[in-house]
């Protein structure tokens, strides 16, 4: 049974869209005019309402900025030629979202809240979807622990949002990757397979300290013997190797599912390509860059979709890439952009309409 949910709404008096051009904007800086706010209390939601984006007042003891019940999602929606609204995969980023919400001793946000909320929401600041090439509206559902208590113990109350950001062409120049082999991203039975903000906070050292030997991104390895490749940065890592792509598998836990890993390997296999989900160390990528049978590697992810690597450096091995001569990232990425566009038939009805 799905529940029902009573959805106040309240909306601005005037939109700030009056002031502002969608065209280019920075990722992540504007926000629409309304968000979507929820609180878990007592055993259920309630208070589920559409408001004007605003403030939130908090108490210093709330339990998410001390202990991190803390996790996200980040979906896209896209405006196509004809002006038809339609969200990504929604349905996967909820399944997910209630994976990294039970991980971490959080209750499930229901169908009604996270998916009928977001279609309202979105539904109202429609007008907030960049109707140019290459933008879209970033969603970013969020939930955290709202007990106003340093006690150490999973909180009673929660807080459920979603907030919007139009954002111009996500250009993700081909990067410069340092293969790490000191911090670790994950470990099996950790938390590597959930979206948490303590996740991001984890990695910021190790890729501060990549950026300032001039890389763009760290390359995760295993927390044993850092040989067996996780993600790069915050995305999904592809090598194509002969004709079949490899990507590692999700057996460990300790890497994201990621939404757009799970469209590629589906658009590869439809492209005609073998694709392997396995284990891959970085032995095997050297000795195939060697043998000259590594043809492409790239990361794949919402907000760039993908990003190409042009240098990938283990201890003193460089490994470097003229990516303008690559086939199977750029094929891959044309499809996914033709179908969000309405260019090419949505066969595994991965568009949801506004
Ligand atoms: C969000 C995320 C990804 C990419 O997931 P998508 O669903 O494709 O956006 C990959 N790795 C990590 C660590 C992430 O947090």
């Amino acid at each position: 049974m799905v529940e029902t949910f009573n959805i106040s709404v309240s909306k601005v008096a005037s939109s700030r869209l009056k002031n502002l051009s969608l065209e280019n904007l920075p990722f992540g800086k504007h926000f629409t005019d309304h968000m979507l706010e929820a609180d878990y209390e007592n055993g259920e939601w309630t208070n589920v309402s559409i408001k004007p984006y605003q403030n939130l007042s908090l108490a210093p003891s709330l339990a998410a900025i001390h202990y991190g019940q803390a996790i996200f999602e980040g979906i896209k929606a896209y405006k196509n030629a004809n002006g038809e609204a339609n969200i990504f995969r929604p349905y996967d980023n909820f399944k997910r979202f209630n994976k990294s919400a039970a991980r971490l001793e959080m209750p499930a946000v229901p169908e009604e809240i996270f998916i009928e909320g977001m279609r309202q929401l979105i539904e109202i600041d429609k007008d907030w979807i960049p109707a140019i090439k290459d933008h879209s509206l970033y969603i970013r559902p969020f939930m955290f622990s709202s007990d106003e208590l340093i006690g150490v113990k999973p909180s009673d109350k929660y807080k459920f949002m979603i907030i919007l950001s139009p954002t111009g062409p996500y250009y993700a120049a081909p990067m410069k990757i340092y293969v790490e082999e000191r911090f670790t991203r994950a470990a099996p039975g950790g938390v590597g397979f959930a979206k948490a903000a303590g996740n991001y906070g984890g990695a910021m050292h190790a890729t501060a300290e990549a950026r300032k030997k001039g890389y763009d991104q760290v390359l995760w390895t295993d927390a044993f013997e850092h040989k067996v490749i996780q993600e790069c940065g915050t995305m999904n890592v592809f090598f194509i190797i002969g004709n079949t792509v490899v990507t590692p598998d999700l057996s460990t836990e300790t890497i994201l599912a990621g939404v757009t890993r799970d469209s590629a390997i589906t658009v590869f296999k439809d492209l005609g390509y073998n694709v392997e989900e396995r284990q891959i160390t970085i032995d095997e990528v050297i000795a195939a860059y060697d043998n000259g049978t590594l043809k492409e590697v790239f990361g794949t992810g919402t907000a760039a979709t993908i990003s190409m690597i042009r240098e990938l450096t283990y201890k003193d091995k460089v490994m470097s890439f003229d990516t303008t001569t690559w086939k199977g990232s750029p094929a891959l990425k044309a499809r996914l952009d033709a179908i969000r566009d309405g260019q090419y038939p949505d066969t595994h009805n991965w568009l949801f309409k506004i």
